[in-house]
């Protein structure tokens, strides 16, 4: 039997033939990115390397970085590793990472979602020998609806405070899912005002060649409008003088973890959207199944749920010990907190 092709070290997950490491924690000579989101991009890092679609949302989180950026499914030779990205569909530029050494393949699926949205390239499940996953709703009863769905509910939730001349208020991460929910409002109902977080990914996005509707910042709109707009803007501008100038607003989060019994009520919010851009629980099965691996290694979330589940399907199955944090929650809100001490103690999440 081989060694492991990746490991997990100090400073990250280390590939060892190809000496790199994945979305590594500490500052280390190179890097492979799987997504922008700040837990897994972190600064520092002497040289990076990620999907091209997701160089500039690096370079507006990271400044000016040695960044090369690799077409989705184009392969580099490292150190006799034979390296190649691959579509996560998990934000933009989102990628999994597949690793062959010497006739074995080896997967690092970063963050993923298996459903589709307008904002970013689709996932694609990648043959390998060992999958690495994430499992952050790695439980049975993480169950999404269609996203559709959720939509209409999300522009009927606006179009019903727009009749009453109450703003509606849209809280979700201002990177990934502010803009795949940008991208299914409906701009008829009225204005679109994105909080200064938000209008810079748009930014990105747009010149990245993704179709958002129309956005304002706010000073750009009457007041007599405010009424009839939503605003997005991060979890964290929750209870800032920022939204209270919005005065009688109603206000949403969406999350997955919205889908919990009280987790609106904890958050203390009017409405809760349950829209992840990470996998179900199917999600998660129906990937690993596609994958074809016979090994499976399961990083932050429920990890000692999804390797006994594996182990009992007859797969070999264990967890890595990561410092990735919780890109659903962002600011690690009591509704998270408490939810990670609820289903499982490891996994670093709310780093
Ligand atoms: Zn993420
Ligand atoms: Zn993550």
């Amino acid at each position: 039997m081989s060694a492991d092709m990746v490991i997990v070290r100090r400073e990250g997950l280390y590939c060892v033939p190809g000496d790199f490491y994945i979305d590594p924690w500490r500052p280390v000579e190179r890097a492979v990115i799987t997504h922008g989101h700040g837990d897994h991009a972190r600064g520092g890092h002497q040289h990076y390397l990620t999907a091209a679609e997701g160089v500039n949302v690096l370079r507006s989180r990271l400044g000016q970085v040695d960044i090369t950026g690799l077409a989705y499914g184009e392969r580099v030779l490292h150190n006799g590793v034979t390296v190649s990205l691959h579509p996560a569909g998990h934000v933009l530029g989102s990628a999994q990472v597949r690793m062959e050494y010497r006739g074995e393949v080896w997967v690092a699926s970063g963050d993923y979602k298996v459903e589709p949205d307008r904002t970013c390239t689709p996932f694609e499940p990648v043959r390998c020998d060992t999958f690495i996953t994430e499992s952050t709703f790695g439980l049975p009863i993480y169950q999404w609806r269609p996203q559709q769905e959720i939509e209409d509910d999300i522009n009927a939730w606006w179009a019903a405070n727009a009749a009453q001349q109450r703003t509606s208020v849209l809280l979700g991460y201002s990177f990934g899912k502010a803009q795949r929910m940008l991208s299914g409002l409906d701009s008829g109902i009225g204005p679109i005002v994105c909080h200064g977080a938000v209008q810079n990914l748009n930014q990105v996005y747009r010149e990245e060649g993704v179709w958002l509707p129309p956005t304002l910042m706010v000073d750009q709109v009457a007041k007599s409008e405010l009424g009839s707009a939503l605003v997005l803007a991060p979890p964290s501008a929750a209870g800032s003088p920022w939204i209270k100038r919005f005065g009688d607003y109603s206000d949403a989060f969406a999350s997955g973890w919205m889908q919990l019994r009280g987790a609106r009520r904890r958050r203390g919010v009017d409405r809760g959207f349950v829209l992840s851009d990470h996998a179900d629980w199917p999600g998660l099965l129906s990937a690993i199944t596609a994958t074809g691996a016979a090994r499976v290694i399961v990083t932050h979330g429920s990890i000692a749920v999804l390797v006994r589940w594996l182990q009992q399907q007859g797969l070999q199955a264990s967890g890595f010990d990561t410092e990735y944090g919780d890109d659903e929650a962002e600011d690690a809100a009591p509704a998270a907190a408490s939810l990670s001490l609820a289903t499982s103690a490891e996994g670093g999440r709310d780093a």
